[in-house]
């Protein structure tokens, strides 16, 4: 493994194992420019002129010195002096490179051959094979990135989609290492204040032990934060699968096909026509979303229908977030209820209800779950207990064919989009015979008319996961989870009027788990478990 304080001269072949038309040699540390001089000859006229005059160009080839941030066009050369590719070479000088180190790239042509021979020449001129994610660890450890920063550009290589790129990108711009390094600082402050009352308590003024409470208790709230970031960050690396759920014949193929753009779902004026899960990928803010229609809830029978309900609720409960479509013009029925209320409820065999809040984290459930020993935390956001976390979206559809007045206003809430028209939203679902606190169970409220295509903007903003920002991986929740526990003991001590001592203990738990996130306190155990996951070349 990549040990920490290692000062070799490493080199990868940094371009993708695929055949490409050009494949690039990294080289960085303190012998990246002297091997460079051994491996590479520029082919400037001058050079040429030169080195028909001189015979000795191994000679000539020392004296050449690259300027930084300068691509010089070459030839790479084997040991005895044969041409093994013609050859970009681009310098980075210390300070100025990835690593901070003195980087040289060699662009050789194609992909296998050249690339692994002018990589064998660096090898043999003095470079060691990089180890995985080698060049980023020593990005880390030169300070050139903070451990969430790079571990942001591991995401970004792996980013299956676009929003999911942005928020590595974001993550890379500083999001997550900033802010856990702003309250690791703050925790140390607040250590310090204790400490010094512990050694020299008589000298000192009394704790403010009020204001106290209230750092810590900030703190408390930016953690919780930042963890409502990781569901968002699962999200945007798998992408989402949205359920549509509904009685037959409110629209909800028609949805579908008018979000998707496709005729993929069956659509017919006699109720139950969609028997089995229809699949639709749309792709909404950059996020891919996957729509499942799901099964036709009526037949024949009352018997057959209490299944296919059941059917329907259970295959929305394996989705990321479930859409109740009615229709707005025949009103909240009896059905419409029952099926809100199968929503709302946990049952046995599916993973439990779905919330009215995006932000909840299903994340804490399951990183808590790992660190249980302190018995009754309760991570979920206090919405009664359970939940998944999943948010679901009520859709009147068909307000084409409400009532014009109620529709009008529709409108102008559409247009508005603002969070605070959701209540509005909500009355209008009240208007049309939604009861408040059934309502109140959802995200939000959305008026659409599939024959219209009215409303659909509304509702791909009410699919799309929000603005994308940076997330906190796994890792990182895991580690903000056990900080928020500690500052959590914290309080309890305080409140409980322990001694200051034990106050100190969690509160130096919190600062060493919010360091893991930052890179700032970190075993080498650590950084290995992190960088061995990149891929070579990185
Ligand atoms: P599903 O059973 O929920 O999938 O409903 P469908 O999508 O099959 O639609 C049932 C009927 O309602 C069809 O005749 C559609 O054309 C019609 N329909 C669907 N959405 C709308 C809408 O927004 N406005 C109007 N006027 N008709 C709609
Ligand atoms: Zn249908």
């Amino acid at each position: 493994p990549a040990a920490a304080g290692d000062t070799d001269t490493i080199a990868a072949i940094v371009t993708g194992s695929a055949q490409g038309a050009v494949s690039i040699i990294r080289v960085s540390g303190e012998a990246a420019v002297p091997i460079a001089q051994q491996v590479f000859t520029p082919q400037s006229a001058a050079a040429t002129r030169r080195r028909r005059a001189e015979s000795t160009a191994a000679g000539e080839r020392a004296a050449w010195q690259p300027e930084s941030h300068k691509v010089y066009y070459g030839s790479a050369l084997d040991a005895e002096g044969a041409v093994l590719d013609e050859v970009l070479l681009l310098a980075m000088l210390a300070p100025r490179s990835y690593t901070s180190e003195d980087v040289v790239e060699l662009h050789t042509h194609g992909g296998g051959v050249s690339a692994a021979r002018v990589l064998q020449r660096c090898l043999e001129a003095g470079a060691r094979l990089a180890q995985p994610g080698e060049f980023t660890l020593r990005a880390f450890l030169n300070g050139r990135l903070d451990l969430a920063q790079a571990e942001s550009v591991a995401q970004l290589i792996d980013a299956r989609t676009v929003a999911a790129a942005d928020s590595a990108l974001a993550g890379l711009a500083g999001g997550v290492g900033q802010i856990v390094q702003a309250m690791r600082r703050e925790c140390l402050d607040l250590l310090v204040e204790m400490d010094v009352r512990i050694d020299f308590d008589e000298d000192l003024p009394p704790l403010d032990v009020p204001a106290l409470v209230q750092r810590i208790q900030a703190l408390s709230q930016q953690l919780a934060a930042a963890l409502d970031t990781a569901r968002q960050g699962q999200l945007l690396r798998s992408g989402l699968q949205v359920a549509l759920v509904g009685r037959p014949n409110v629209g909800k193929s028609s949805l579908l096909n008018a979000l998707s753009g496709t005729e993929r779902a069956i659509v017919t004026a006699i109720a139950g026509t969609t028997r089995d899960i229809v699949e639709a990928g749309v792709v909404i803010g950059g996020v891919p979303i996957t729509l499942l229609d799901t099964a036709g809830m009526r037949e024949s029978s009352d018997m057959v229908e209490k299944i296919g309900v059941e059917r329907s609720v259970a295959a929305a409960r394996q989705a990321d977030m479930v859409m109740l479509v009615v229709d707005a013009a025949a009103g909240w029925g009896p059905e419409d209820a029952e099926i809100a209320q199968q929503m709302f409820t946990s049952s046995s065999s599916g993973p439990a209800a779905w919330s009215s809040d995006w932000s909840s984290s299903s994340s804490d459930e399951e990183a808590s779950s790992g660190s249980t020993s302190s018995g009754s935390k309760e991570h979920a956001n206090g919405s009664g207990g359970g939940k998944r976390g999943a948010p679901a979206l009520l859709v009147l559809n068909k307000v084409d064919l409400a009532q014009h007045a109620e529709q009008q206003q529709q409108q102008q809430q559409q247009q508005d989009g603002s969070s605070l028209q959701q209540s509005a939203h909500r009355c209008a679902a009240q208007q049309f015979g939604v009861p408040a606190a059934v309502a109140n169970q959802f995200a939000a409220v959305v008026s659409t008319s599939a024959a219209t295509r009215e409303g659909l903007e509304a509702l791909q903003q009410a699919l799309a996961p929000g603005g994308v920002s940076w997330a906190v991986n796994e890792r990182q929740g895991e580690a903000l989870i056990r900080a928020k526990e500690a500052l959590e003991r914290v309080q309890s001590s305080i409140s409980d009027e322990l001694p200051v001592d034990f106050w100190t203990i969690d509160l130096r738990a919190a600062v060493l788990a919010l360091g893991e996130v930052s890179g700032e306190d970190v075993t080498e155990e650590l950084l290995d478990s992190i960088f061995s996951r990149f891929c070579i070349g990185k």
